[in-house]
């Protein structure tokens, strides 16, 4: 072996690779196709590449393993069922060992051409360099709708900063990834936790690009409830929404009786009445069954919290 060369991928930074798949079995190929292209022209550093299997029921893992077997700068960890996105990043984060650690998509809607343009900006002393699209082309507009609101609103309410059409495409520095491993939270919404860990970011922009193959893993009902954990998670302001509701509705209560009372008094007792009652009462029902549902999210969560249990379980690895 030429010892010069030795040298340098002896000395070279190492980049940590994670990539969590959920039944991608089409995806996978051509994903590993274009990284290594990409990878193989950036020669200065050393990649490693972790395939996070979140307990795929397709032939995602048999393909990793293949892949693996070909190319030893490939690893994989298997779950024993799905755990979610969320939890494959963290495995991912917590095997990766490398100066710089970049969590991406398999299915080639986070470009791998990017990443010499992000060592760039991290050897310029970046801390981060994350992506955001600035288009939601080929997203259906009704879903585009609620996930603009969704962004909207939960910047108002909770202090850290969630970027519009952020994805989880990013590299980060060993500080960086360090500090979000220490957060051991159960519900994990990583748009959050990289807003909220801080660090200088620079962001990349780049136009949507359709996944190659395979499904989307996201319903619209799914990501409604992924947005309200990232609420639940990173603002308790909705509770004070509700309590401050109870108060004025508490006050607008106090004020009306005490006018039914001078009403009384001044011209006798009035017997019609049944239609104002009947939608005083099912207004106050709704208003204190969503307050209900509120508490119940954040204890509910509290309670997930309480119990402790491990993010993922590992089935299988070769790491
Ligand atoms: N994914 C995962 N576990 C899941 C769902 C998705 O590991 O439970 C992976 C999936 O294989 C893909 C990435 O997360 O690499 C993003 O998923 P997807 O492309 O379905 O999301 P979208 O790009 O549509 O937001
Ligand atoms: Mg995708």
């Amino acid at each position: 072996m030429d010892k010069n060369n030795f040298k340098v991928s002896e000395n070279s930074k190492v980049i940590s690779v994670i990539v969590p798949c959920y039944n991608e079995e089409k995806a996978l190929i051509p994903f590993y196709k274009e990284l290594v292209r990409i990878i193989d022209n950036i020669k200065a550093y050393t990649f490693e590449v972790a395939f996070i299997d979140d307990g795929s029921k397709d032939k995602t893992l048999d393909i990793a393993i293949d892949i693996c077997n070909k190319d030893k700068r490939f690893k994989y960890i298997s779950f024993s069922k799905n755990f979610g996105k969320e939890a494959a990043m963290l495995a991912g984060l917590k095997a990766s060992s490398g100066e710089y650690t970049v969590v991406m998509d398999c299915d080639l809607q986070d470009p791998p051409s990017i990443l010499p343009e992000m060592i760039e900006a991290m050897e310029q002393g970046w801390d981060s360099v994350a992506t955001r699209r600035c288009d939601r082309k080929g997203e259906p507009p009704i879903r585009s709708f609620f996930a603009r609101k969704f962004y909207k609103i939960m910047n108002k309410i909770s202090q850290v900063d969630i970027v519009d059409g952020a994805r989880d495409y990013r590299m980060m520095c060993r500080e960086m990834v360090d500090a979000i491993i220490s957060l051991q939270e159960y519900h994990r919404f990583m748009k959050g936790i990289f807003g909220w860990v801080g660090f200088d970011t620079k962001w990349i922009e780049y136009e949507n690009i359709e996944r190659i193959n395979g499904e989307t893993k996201w319903s619209f009902f799914k990501l409604v409830l992924y947005g309200i954990e990232g609420i639940v998670a990173f603002t308790t302001v909705p509770l004070k929404f509700a309590s401050l509701t109870g108060v004025l509705i508490s006050f607008a209560g106090f004020i009306y009786v005490t006018y039914i009372v001078i009403r009384t008094l001044i011209f006798g007792i009035d017997v019609p009445g049944y239609a104002s009652l009947i939608s005083i009462m099912m207004f106050l029902g709704g208003i204190q069954l969503i307050a209900l549902g509120i508490i119940g999210e954040y204890i509910s969560k509290t309670y997930m919290e309480v119990k402790n249990r491990p993010h993922f379980i590992i089935r299988k690895t070769n790491l």
